[in-house]
């Protein structure tokens, strides 16, 4: 079939509202011809019409250039990550299945008394797989997925994250089943109501939450994943919207090894013992799943170095110049590379979660 992606060629990131900025799609400066710009724009509304030829309903009122870059930036048409990627974490991959898989992909069941919350919370230490959750939800469930961290409609779309807000909504409603993921969930919904609190950021929040209820009480196959390291910030609202909280804790020693085996096995030459292993297991406890990938990382550039120190360059090396990785690369890269989540913070996460987190 047609691909959506494919309009992404031509694709001009929109940009900021300088505040005089109409949104109309021939105001913008772009280094590429107007002509293109407006093609792709009109070829990715064209695939959001129904049946009849018109623009949902949802969509009608919004500028074409925020559509356009929800379709094309935030919505992901090929997550490409499965179930098996993701190390450990099988309480939280059982949890997910029933509440939110098994209802994506048969709704006729899951109604009445079975019918699904529709929001989500992952929290836990960054690095730890949410957002490899998230891409899997998506994939298994057939949906399409859409993501977008909070921080960016503060930050790079200040004054039209509400917009933007509504275009997400609006084009995932056409997109069904969908997944909505909203990484760093707490800098948009946070109890936080200082003087700071700026009145667009106030509406911003609202907006979100009207977009939420909506969705909540009707038929629509849209799941609402939020993601955040900081769930102590979340307000009462938020909570009760993100109906059911999953912990995501670091990896356990078994994870680390299914993570530092399937990375090793993918891309290389090793010479490592179980044994080996489990001693960078026990080395490593404490590191979230990103510190692991770093430390891999790191460990493999070891026999690159060591065959670079002995005189061959850089751009005659062949890979068989260089030795398998082994112990004393992670021995050295265990000094470079130091876990980023603190004792402390942990202790935070496990109090949310007896507090708030659903444990069953
Ligand atoms: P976050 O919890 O911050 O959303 P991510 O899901 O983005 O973390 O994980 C970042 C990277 O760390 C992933 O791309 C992956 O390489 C690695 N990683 C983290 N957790 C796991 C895990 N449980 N299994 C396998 N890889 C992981």
């Amino acid at each position: 079939g047609f691909s959506r992606r494919g309009v992404r060629g031509n694709f001009v990131p929109p940009i900021r509202s300088t505040g005089n900025n109409t949104g109309n799609v021939t105001s913008r400066t772009s280094g590429k011809g107007e002509d293109a710009v407006e093609d792709s724009t009109k070829r990715c509304l064209e695939l959001l019409c129904g049946p009849d030829g018109e623009l949902p309903e949802k969509l009608r009122n919004l500028e074409p250039r925020l559509i356009e870059h929800v379709s094309n930036e935030i919505m992901d048409r090929d997550p490409n990550v499965r179930w098996e990627d993701i190390a450990g974490l099988e309480h939280a991959k059982k949890c997910v299945t029933e509440m939110v898989i098994w209802p994506l992909l048969r709704p006729d069941i899951f109604k009445g008394c079975r019918s699904p919350g529709r929001g989500l919370l992952l929290f836990g230490p960054p690095g730890t797989g949410k957002t490899m959750i998230g891409k899997a939800i998506a994939g298994e469930a057939k949906a399409t997925f859409f993501y977008i961290s909070a921080s960016s409609l503060t930050s790079k779309w200040i004054g039209e994250g509400e917009k933007l807000v509504r275009a997400l909504f609006g084009v995932a409603s056409c997109r069904q089943p969908a997944v909505i993921f909203v990484d760093e969930i707490d800098s948009l919904l946070s109890q936080r109501k200082s003087d700071g609190e700026h009145e667009s950021s106030r509406r911003l929040k609202t907006q979100f939450l009207i977009e939420m209820e909506g969705f909540d009480s009707g038929s629509e196959q849209i799941l609402l994943i939020g993601a955040t390291n900081r769930p102590q910030e979340l307000d009462e609202a938020a909570r009760r919207r993100l109906t059911k909280r999953l912990y995501i804790p670091l990896p356990t020693s078994e994870a680390r090894s299914w993570i530092i085996k399937n990375l090793l096995v993918k891309d290389g030459l090793f010479n490592l013992s179980n044994e080996d292993i489990d001693t960078i297991c026990t080395l490593t406890e404490g590191y979230s799943g990103s510190d692991m990938k770093n430390l891999v990382k790191d460990a493999t550039m070891g026999p690159l170095r060591e065959a670079l120190t002995q005189g061959i360059e850089i751009t005659k090396l062949k890979k068989d110049d260089m030795r398998p990785v082994n112990l004393e690369d992670f021995e050295k890269a265990l000094q470079e590379v130091r876990p980023s989540v603190s004792l402390n913070e942990l202790g935070t996460y496990e109090k949310w979660n007896q507090q708030f987190g659903s444990l069953s």
